[in-house]
Protein backbone atom coordinates (compact mmCIF):
# COMPACT_ATOMS: atom_id res chain seq x y z
CA UNK A 1 0.00 0.00 0.00
CA UNK A 2 2.00 2.93 -1.60
CA UNK A 3 -0.30 5.83 -2.17
CA UNK A 4 0.99 9.46 -2.59
CA UNK A 5 -0.40 12.53 -0.82
CA UNK A 6 0.40 15.83 -1.36
CA UNK A 7 -0.73 19.03 0.66
CA UNK A 8 0.16 22.15 0.24
CA UNK A 9 3.16 21.80 -1.46
CA UNK A 10 5.47 24.59 -3.04
CA UNK A 11 8.81 23.98 -4.57
CA UNK A 12 10.86 27.55 -4.79
CA UNK A 13 14.65 27.90 -6.29
CA UNK A 14 17.02 29.58 -5.19
CA UNK A 15 16.50 31.96 -7.66
CA UNK A 16 12.93 32.73 -6.41
CA UNK A 17 11.24 30.53 -9.12
CA UNK A 18 7.93 28.79 -7.66
CA UNK A 19 7.79 26.01 -10.16
CA UNK A 20 5.32 24.08 -8.15
CA UNK A 21 3.21 26.69 -6.19
CA UNK A 22 0.43 25.19 -3.55
CA UNK A 23 -0.48 22.17 -4.37
CA UNK A 24 -2.45 19.50 -3.62
CA UNK A 25 -2.70 15.91 -4.81
CA UNK A 26 -3.65 12.23 -3.53
CA UNK A 27 -2.18 9.70 -6.26
CA UNK A 28 -4.23 5.80 -4.71
CA UNK A 29 -2.08 3.17 -4.46
CA UNK A 30 -1.12 1.02 -7.67
CA UNK A 31 -2.42 3.39 -9.96
CA UNK A 32 -0.69 4.72 -12.84
CA UNK A 33 -0.65 8.44 -12.59
CA UNK A 34 0.45 10.94 -15.16
CA UNK A 35 1.32 14.78 -14.54
CA UNK A 36 1.14 16.45 -18.02
CA UNK A 37 1.42 19.90 -19.17
CA UNK A 38 3.50 22.20 -21.41
CA UNK A 39 7.38 22.58 -20.87
CA UNK A 40 8.07 24.47 -17.72
CA UNK A 41 5.46 24.29 -16.08
CA UNK A 42 6.52 22.25 -13.47
CA UNK A 43 6.16 18.43 -13.83
CA UNK A 44 9.30 17.67 -12.86
CA UNK A 45 9.65 19.95 -10.36
CA UNK A 46 6.96 18.06 -8.76
CA UNK A 47 8.56 14.76 -9.33
CA UNK A 48 11.16 15.76 -8.12
CA UNK A 49 10.04 16.76 -4.45
CA UNK A 50 7.97 13.75 -4.13
CA UNK A 51 11.80 11.92 -4.74
CA UNK A 52 13.15 14.20 -2.08
CA UNK A 53 15.54 15.91 -4.57
CA UNK A 54 14.20 19.11 -4.26
CA UNK A 55 12.92 20.59 -1.21
CA UNK A 56 9.80 21.52 -0.55
CA UNK A 57 9.91 24.39 0.57
CA UNK A 58 6.03 24.49 1.85
CA UNK A 59 3.47 21.66 2.61
CA UNK A 60 4.22 17.96 2.81
CA UNK A 61 4.95 14.84 1.16
CA UNK A 62 3.44 11.48 2.65
CA UNK A 63 3.81 8.19 1.26
CA UNK A 64 2.30 5.13 2.56
CA UNK A 65 0.97 7.17 4.97
CA UNK A 66 4.63 8.19 6.31
CA UNK A 67 5.67 11.97 5.91
CA UNK A 68 8.70 11.83 4.02
CA UNK A 69 8.71 15.52 3.91
CA UNK A 70 12.18 15.99 6.15
CA UNK A 71 13.37 12.47 4.79
CA UNK A 72 16.63 11.58 2.25
CA UNK A 73 15.50 10.61 -0.93
CA UNK A 74 16.82 6.84 -0.41
CA UNK A 75 14.47 6.90 2.63
CA UNK A 76 11.67 7.22 1.22
CA UNK A 77 10.67 4.24 -0.72
CA UNK A 78 10.49 6.04 -4.21
CA UNK A 79 12.67 5.22 -7.69
CA UNK A 80 12.89 8.20 -9.80
CA UNK A 81 13.88 7.04 -13.39
CA UNK A 82 15.47 9.91 -15.31
CA UNK A 83 14.64 11.78 -18.57
CA UNK A 84 17.94 10.80 -20.26
CA UNK A 85 18.29 7.32 -18.37
CA UNK A 86 21.41 8.74 -16.45
CA UNK A 87 22.90 4.32 -16.23
CA UNK A 88 26.50 4.13 -15.34
CA UNK A 89 28.23 3.78 -18.85
CA UNK A 90 31.37 2.51 -17.36
CA UNK A 91 29.07 -0.05 -15.91
CA UNK A 92 27.47 -3.45 -17.39
CA UNK A 93 23.74 -3.69 -17.65
CA UNK A 94 23.74 -6.21 -14.95
CA UNK A 95 26.10 -4.40 -12.84
CA UNK A 96 23.74 -0.97 -13.30
CA UNK A 97 20.50 -2.75 -12.75
CA UNK A 98 21.97 -4.51 -9.42
CA UNK A 99 23.71 -1.40 -8.63
CA UNK A 100 20.64 -0.28 -6.13
CA UNK A 101 21.51 -3.60 -3.82
CA UNK A 102 25.38 -3.48 -4.11
CA UNK A 103 24.61 -0.30 -2.49
CA UNK A 104 22.73 -1.95 0.24
CA UNK A 105 25.28 -4.63 0.92
CA UNK A 106 23.05 -7.04 -0.90
CA UNK A 107 25.62 -10.27 -1.27
CA UNK A 108 26.63 -10.87 -4.89
CA UNK A 109 24.63 -13.76 -5.42
CA UNK A 110 21.26 -11.93 -4.43
CA UNK A 111 22.35 -9.05 -6.51
CA UNK A 112 23.17 -11.64 -9.77
CA UNK A 113 19.52 -13.28 -9.18
CA UNK A 114 17.72 -10.15 -8.67
CA UNK A 115 19.49 -8.24 -11.93
CA UNK A 116 18.95 -11.32 -14.16
CA UNK A 117 15.61 -12.08 -13.32
CA UNK A 118 14.48 -8.35 -13.40
CA UNK A 119 16.24 -8.48 -17.15
CA UNK A 120 14.07 -11.64 -18.09
CA UNK A 121 11.22 -9.90 -17.24
CA UNK A 122 12.17 -6.74 -19.25
CA UNK A 123 13.56 -8.75 -22.31
CA UNK A 124 17.24 -7.70 -21.31
CA UNK A 125 18.23 -10.72 -20.56
CA UNK A 126 20.44 -11.55 -23.47
CA UNK A 127 21.91 -8.07 -23.15
CA UNK A 128 23.17 -8.25 -19.56
CA UNK A 129 27.05 -7.67 -20.05
CA UNK A 130 27.03 -4.87 -22.51
CA UNK A 131 27.59 -1.28 -21.46
CA UNK A 132 25.03 1.38 -22.10
CA UNK A 133 27.07 2.89 -24.72
CA UNK A 134 26.29 -0.68 -26.88
CA UNK A 135 22.01 -0.26 -26.39
CA UNK A 136 19.70 1.23 -28.43
CA UNK A 137 17.00 3.95 -26.92
CA UNK A 138 14.38 1.49 -26.15
CA UNK A 139 17.11 -1.02 -24.57
CA UNK A 140 18.62 2.10 -22.53
CA UNK A 141 15.09 3.23 -21.29
CA UNK A 142 14.49 -0.94 -20.46
CA UNK A 143 17.88 -1.05 -18.41
CA UNK A 144 16.85 2.47 -16.01
CA UNK A 145 13.31 0.44 -15.49
CA UNK A 146 14.55 -2.64 -14.28
CA UNK A 147 17.33 -0.53 -12.04
CA UNK A 148 14.38 1.65 -10.36
CA UNK A 149 12.74 -1.73 -10.45
CA UNK A 150 14.94 -4.17 -9.02
CA UNK A 151 15.31 -1.26 -6.22
CA UNK A 152 12.64 -2.67 -4.55
CA UNK A 153 10.80 1.26 -4.79
CA UNK A 154 6.73 0.50 -3.94
CA UNK A 155 6.42 4.15 -5.84
CA UNK A 156 8.09 4.76 -9.35
CA UNK A 157 8.69 8.01 -10.51
CA UNK A 158 9.27 8.19 -14.83
CA UNK A 159 10.36 11.47 -15.90
CA UNK A 160 9.18 11.57 -19.80
CA UNK A 161 10.22 8.31 -20.05
CA UNK A 162 9.27 7.57 -23.70
CA UNK A 163 10.60 10.85 -24.97
CA UNK A 164 13.68 9.33 -26.33
CA UNK A 165 12.94 7.21 -28.29
CA UNK A 166 11.41 7.52 -31.81
CA UNK A 167 8.04 7.57 -32.82
CA UNK A 168 7.19 3.71 -33.59
CA UNK A 169 9.27 2.51 -30.62
CA UNK A 170 7.02 4.92 -28.43
CA UNK A 171 4.03 2.71 -29.79
CA UNK A 172 5.68 -0.14 -28.08
CA UNK A 173 7.32 1.08 -25.18
CA UNK A 174 4.31 2.45 -24.01
CA UNK A 175 1.94 -0.71 -24.47
CA UNK A 176 4.98 -2.46 -22.32
CA UNK A 177 5.05 0.20 -19.77
CA UNK A 178 1.13 -0.36 -19.46
CA UNK A 179 1.91 -3.90 -19.29
CA UNK A 180 4.60 -4.08 -16.84
CA UNK A 181 2.64 -1.32 -14.54
CA UNK A 182 0.07 -3.86 -14.39
CA UNK A 183 1.84 -6.93 -13.18
CA UNK A 184 4.29 -5.13 -10.75
CA UNK A 185 1.03 -3.01 -9.47
CA UNK A 186 3.60 -0.64 -8.38
CA UNK A 187 2.14 3.20 -7.92
CA UNK A 188 3.84 4.58 -11.09
CA UNK A 189 3.69 8.63 -11.54
CA UNK A 190 5.06 9.53 -15.24
CA UNK A 191 5.69 13.03 -16.29
CA UNK A 192 5.03 13.43 -20.08
CA UNK A 193 4.60 16.60 -21.95
CA UNK A 194 2.59 14.46 -24.64
CA UNK A 195 -1.12 14.65 -24.63
CA UNK A 196 -1.83 11.75 -26.19
CA UNK A 197 0.68 9.56 -24.44
CA UNK A 198 -1.02 10.36 -21.04
CA UNK A 199 -4.34 9.57 -22.22
CA UNK A 200 -3.59 6.34 -24.06
CA UNK A 201 -1.86 4.99 -20.51
CA UNK A 202 -2.70 6.85 -17.45
CA UNK A 203 -5.82 5.83 -15.04
CA UNK A 204 -5.66 9.92 -13.89
CA UNK A 205 -4.18 12.80 -14.94
CA UNK A 206 -3.04 16.12 -14.05
CA UNK A 207 -2.90 18.85 -16.22
CA UNK A 208 -0.75 21.34 -14.91
CA UNK A 209 0.44 24.75 -15.69
CA UNK A 210 2.21 27.43 -14.17
CA UNK A 211 3.06 24.82 -11.09
CA UNK A 212 -0.38 24.44 -10.65
CA UNK A 213 -3.04 21.72 -10.88
CA UNK A 214 -5.65 22.70 -14.05
CA UNK A 215 -7.96 20.17 -14.07
CA UNK A 216 -7.46 16.52 -12.29
CA UNK A 217 -9.58 13.37 -13.44
CA UNK A 218 -9.60 10.20 -16.08
CA UNK A 219 -8.26 10.64 -19.83
CA UNK A 220 -11.85 10.34 -20.23
CA UNK A 221 -13.01 13.31 -17.77
CA UNK A 222 -10.54 15.16 -19.21
CA UNK A 223 -10.96 14.45 -22.58
CA UNK A 224 -14.77 15.31 -22.76
CA UNK A 225 -15.26 17.92 -20.02
CA UNK A 226 -11.65 20.38 -19.92
CA UNK A 227 -12.13 22.46 -16.46
CA UNK A 228 -11.42 25.46 -18.77
CA UNK A 229 -10.13 26.84 -22.00
CA UNK A 230 -6.48 25.89 -21.29
CA UNK A 231 -7.21 22.06 -21.10
CA UNK A 232 -9.43 22.21 -23.73
CA UNK A 233 -6.66 23.37 -26.14
CA UNK A 234 -3.93 21.53 -24.56
CA UNK A 235 -5.84 18.31 -24.82
CA UNK A 236 -6.86 16.37 -28.09
CA UNK A 237 -4.74 15.58 -30.83
CA UNK A 238 -6.33 18.22 -33.07
CA UNK A 239 -7.76 21.67 -31.21
CA UNK A 240 -11.06 21.69 -29.50
CA UNK A 241 -12.83 24.27 -31.53
CA UNK A 242 -13.53 27.40 -29.54
CA UNK A 243 -15.78 30.18 -31.06
CA UNK A 244 -16.83 33.46 -29.05
CA UNK A 245 -20.62 33.27 -28.30
CA UNK A 246 -22.96 35.39 -26.03
CA UNK A 247 -25.84 34.61 -24.12
CA UNK A 248 -29.46 35.66 -25.05
CA UNK A 249 -32.65 34.46 -23.75
CA UNK A 250 -32.34 31.11 -22.71
CA UNK A 251 -30.05 30.70 -25.49
CA UNK A 252 -26.27 31.27 -27.33
CA UNK A 253 -26.17 32.59 -29.75
CA UNK A 254 -22.84 31.19 -32.09
CA UNK A 255 -21.24 31.43 -35.13
CA UNK A 256 -25.22 32.58 -36.56
CA UNK A 257 -26.68 30.19 -34.65
CA UNK A 258 -29.44 30.30 -31.78
CA UNK A 259 -29.14 27.42 -29.50
CA UNK A 260 -30.78 27.07 -26.59
CA UNK A 261 -29.40 25.92 -23.39
CA UNK A 262 -30.35 24.95 -19.69
CA UNK A 263 -27.48 26.78 -18.01
CA UNK A 264 -28.38 30.17 -16.26
CA UNK A 265 -27.13 33.03 -18.10
CA UNK A 266 -27.48 36.54 -17.97
CA UNK A 267 -28.41 38.02 -21.30
CA UNK A 268 -25.20 39.56 -22.76
CA UNK A 269 -22.78 37.28 -20.96
CA UNK A 270 -19.92 36.88 -23.29
CA UNK A 271 -19.23 33.09 -23.82
CA UNK A 272 -16.77 30.92 -25.57
CA UNK A 273 -18.37 27.71 -27.03
CA UNK A 274 -16.24 24.82 -27.18
CA UNK A 275 -16.82 21.51 -29.46
CA UNK A 276 -14.16 18.86 -29.79
CA UNK A 277 -13.74 18.39 -33.94
CA UNK A 278 -14.68 14.40 -32.75
CA UNK A 279 -18.13 15.62 -32.17
CA UNK A 280 -19.04 17.56 -34.77
CA UNK A 281 -20.67 16.03 -37.10
CA UNK A 282 -20.26 17.19 -41.29
CA UNK A 283 -23.25 17.09 -42.32
CA UNK A 284 -27.11 17.68 -41.33
CA UNK A 285 -28.93 20.63 -39.95
CA UNK A 286 -26.98 23.27 -37.78
CA UNK A 287 -24.51 26.05 -37.97
CA UNK A 288 -23.55 26.38 -42.10
CA UNK A 289 -20.47 26.93 -43.40
CA UNK A 290 -18.14 26.64 -46.62
CA UNK A 291 -15.21 23.92 -47.00
CA UNK A 292 -11.84 25.25 -46.91
CA UNK A 293 -9.08 22.78 -46.10
CA UNK A 294 -9.54 18.87 -46.31
CA UNK A 295 -6.97 16.84 -44.74
CA UNK A 296 -7.06 12.84 -45.37
CA UNK A 297 -6.34 11.15 -42.10
CA UNK A 298 -7.48 7.37 -43.25
CA UNK A 299 -10.87 6.11 -42.50
CA UNK A 300 -12.18 9.85 -41.69
CA UNK A 301 -11.17 13.63 -42.85
CA UNK A 302 -10.60 16.40 -41.16
CA UNK A 303 -13.07 18.98 -42.53
CA UNK A 304 -11.99 22.69 -42.11
CA UNK A 305 -15.05 24.94 -42.43
CA UNK A 306 -15.48 28.84 -42.54
CA UNK A 307 -18.37 29.93 -40.55
CA UNK A 308 -20.65 33.39 -40.19
CA UNK A 309 -18.34 34.24 -36.98
CA UNK A 310 -14.96 31.87 -37.10
CA UNK A 311 -13.44 28.58 -38.27
CA UNK A 312 -14.86 25.41 -37.01
CA UNK A 313 -12.79 21.95 -37.56
CA UNK A 314 -15.05 18.51 -37.79
CA UNK A 315 -14.90 15.03 -38.47
CA UNK A 316 -16.14 12.82 -41.41
CA UNK A 317 -17.82 9.72 -39.82
CA UNK A 318 -16.17 6.24 -41.67
CA UNK A 319 -18.08 5.45 -45.17
CA UNK A 320 -18.90 9.06 -45.42
CA UNK A 321 -18.28 10.80 -48.56
CA UNK A 322 -15.30 13.26 -48.61
CA UNK A 323 -16.83 16.96 -48.96
CA UNK A 324 -14.93 19.11 -51.49
CA UNK A 325 -13.25 22.48 -51.20
CA UNK A 326 -15.72 25.27 -51.72
CA UNK A 327 -18.95 23.27 -50.91
CA UNK A 328 -22.06 24.41 -48.90
CA UNK A 329 -22.69 22.20 -45.71
CA UNK A 330 -24.24 22.53 -41.94
CA UNK A 331 -22.72 20.99 -39.31
CA UNK A 332 -23.73 19.97 -36.10
CA UNK A 333 -22.73 19.00 -32.57
CA UNK A 334 -23.61 15.77 -30.97
CA UNK A 335 -25.94 16.01 -28.10
CA UNK A 336 -24.38 17.08 -24.91
CA UNK A 337 -21.06 17.78 -26.41
CA UNK A 338 -21.45 21.72 -26.85
CA UNK A 339 -19.22 23.10 -23.98
CA UNK A 340 -19.96 26.76 -22.69
CA UNK A 341 -16.96 28.11 -20.81
CA UNK A 342 -17.04 31.65 -19.08
CA UNK A 343 -14.78 35.25 -20.14
CA UNK A 344 -12.69 33.54 -17.05
CA UNK A 345 -12.73 30.68 -19.31
CA UNK A 346 -14.06 27.92 -16.64
CA UNK A 347 -16.26 25.38 -17.46
CA UNK A 348 -19.79 26.81 -17.36
CA UNK A 349 -22.15 23.68 -18.86
CA UNK A 350 -22.75 21.60 -21.77
CA UNK A 351 -25.42 21.20 -24.20
P1 LIG B 1 8.68 20.90 -16.73
O1 LIG B 1 9.29 19.62 -16.25
O2 LIG B 1 7.19 20.92 -16.66
O3 LIG B 1 9.16 21.29 -18.09
P2 LIG B 1 10.31 22.15 -14.66
O4 LIG B 1 9.84 21.55 -13.38
O5 LIG B 1 11.59 21.61 -15.23
O6 LIG B 1 9.13 22.08 -15.73
O7 LIG B 1 10.49 23.72 -14.48
C1 LIG B 1 9.50 24.52 -13.85
C2 LIG B 1 10.01 25.94 -13.72
O8 LIG B 1 11.14 25.97 -12.85
C3 LIG B 1 10.48 26.55 -15.04
O9 LIG B 1 10.18 27.92 -15.00
C4 LIG B 1 11.99 26.34 -14.99
O10 LIG B 1 12.65 27.33 -15.74
C5 LIG B 1 12.29 26.47 -13.51
N1 LIG B 1 13.44 25.65 -13.10
C6 LIG B 1 13.62 24.33 -13.28
N2 LIG B 1 14.76 23.90 -12.73
C7 LIG B 1 15.34 24.99 -12.17
C8 LIG B 1 16.56 25.22 -11.43
N3 LIG B 1 17.39 24.21 -11.16
N4 LIG B 1 16.81 26.47 -11.02
C9 LIG B 1 15.96 27.50 -11.28
N5 LIG B 1 14.80 27.35 -11.95
C10 LIG B 1 14.48 26.11 -12.42
MG1 LIG C 1 10.59 18.30 -17.27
Amino acid sequence: MAGIEITGVSTVYPNGVRAVDDLDLTIADGELFALLGPSGCGKTTLLRTIAGLEPAAAGSVAIDARDVTRLEPGARGVAMVFQDYALFPHMTVAENIAYPLRVRHVAKSRQREVAAQTAGSLSLGELLDRRPGQLSGGQQQRAALARAIAAGAEVLLLDEPLSNLDARLRLEARTFLKRLQHELALTTVFVTHDQAEALALADRIAVMDSGRIRQLGTPREVFQRPADTFVANFIGSTPMNLLPGKASDGAVSVAGARLPVEVDLVDGTPLVVGVRPEYLKVSGAGLSGRVSIVENLGVTSLVTIECADGTLVGLTVPEQEEPAVGEALSVSAAPGRLLLYGEDGRLLGSR
